[in-house]
């Protein structure tokens, strides 16, 4: 009789699949898939609503290296459809990268994970994007995906779009001289303020679930070799109307009016389009990423605030509270401001108490 707890195999060249083996025995995907799943890399881009489901899902299924790049912290009302996230994390200020990349090495050990704290920007983006080979949408904004499209098309590598609001969200996926792509869709990011946002529309937590999951079986056929399944429409899905749309796209990318796709244009990527400063949605907040000041030691801006104000940090953050704001700031020199939404004012706190 065999032991309950002993593991064995026949072969043991395939013990490093056991964990997959549900996955491994859909057909469709094979052991050759799994193979290749575990060899893949992907660049999850923000660890939020969206990203926590797809960080969560990928590393599961043994994709073999994550990167997660996410500019936030963790706040409570965070915790209805951030999957990833847990009250501890909230109580240890830990930003969104790390306490996912923490949380997913216990769920999968054989993944490698990065785990970054930044904002994605035109400086970044393509380091954060050449060595991986698929990027994900894990993002809350129209103009980080502008971004993550030009990349794409620049670099050729295929991404997948996912957005929701309230109990609606959508997805796409784009293979670069292939399927048409974000900008054939929408010509521009919508200007800030004219989209509602999770903050004035509410979102949700089962769409982003099913839209986050869209996009990770989207992201298993492609780092699987299986990229001819992609799915080649929109998909648009609205949980409290029961309805479900798949919008047919091939005539977009025939009718040939995108410039990123004929022209090689990439704006974003150039830096002509986006901000270097942020209203963040529906938070009475503002980030300020690119500030003079650089690189900066925690340590001693909490040494130079202490007479001032209440401060706390540790690794990869700093809070303090100052007159009616709360100021979170990290090593890269960036913050986030809050009790505004008003980025001169943010930007004076931040001269006054941080530095210029
Ligand atoms: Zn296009």
């Amino acid at each position: 009789m065999r032991d309950l707890f002993t593991v064995s195999s026949d072969n043991p060249q395939h013990d490093d699949l056991a964990r997959y083996a549900r996955q491994v025995r859909y057909a469709p995907l094979g052991e050759e898939g799994q193979r290749r799943l575990m060899e893949s890399r992907v660049l999850i881009c923000g660890c939020g609503a969206l990203g926590t489901v797809l960080a969560n899902t990928l590393v599961r299924a043994g994709v073999g290296f994550v990167r997660i790049v996410d500019r936030d912290f963790i706040e409570m009302n965070n915790l209805q459809r951030q999957v990833l996230f847990d009250e501890d994390d909230i109580a240890a200020q830990l930003p969104k990268a790390i306490a996912a990349a923490n949380k997913l090495r216990r769920i999968n050990s054989t993944v490698e994970i990065e785990p970054l704290v930044a904002d994605v920007d035109h400086e970044n983006v393509i380091g954060l994007a050449e060595d991986v080979d698929l990027l994900v949408d894990g993002t809350d904004n129209f103009e980080t995906r502008f971004l993550l499209n030009d990349v794409a098309h620049k670099l050729g590598k295929p991404w997948v779009y996912g957005g929701c609001i309230g109990a609606e969200g959508q997805t796409m996926t784009i293979i670069p001289g292939e399927t048409p792509c974000l900008r054939c869709l929408v010509s521009d990011a919508p200007p800030p303020g004219t989209t509602p946002t999770c903050d004035t529309a509410g979102i949700l937590g089962p769409i982003v679930n099913v839209v986050a999951s869209l996009e990770a079986a989207e992201a298993i056929k492609i780092l699987s070799g299986n990229a001819g399944e992609i799915n080649r429409a929109l998909t648009i899905v609205d949980l409290w109307d029961n309805r479900i749309r798949h919008v047919k796209l091939d005539s977009l990318r025939e009718s040939g009016g995108c410039a990123t796709c004929k022209d090689g244009e990439y704006p974003w990527l150039a830096g002509e389009k986006g901000s270097h400063s942020a209203v963040l949605c529906g938070r009475n907040a503002v980030q300020l990423s690119h500030t003079a000041v650089g690189s900066l030691s925690l340590d001693a801006l909490a040494k130079k605030l202490e007479g001032v104000c209440r401060v706390r940090f540790n690794d990869y953050l700093l809070r303090a509270s100052v007159e009616e704001f709360e100021l979170t700031v990290f090593p890269d020199g960036r913050a986030i401001i809050g009790g505004t939404d008003d980025i001169a004012t943010a930007r004076t706190v931040y001269a006054k108490y941080i530095g210029s």
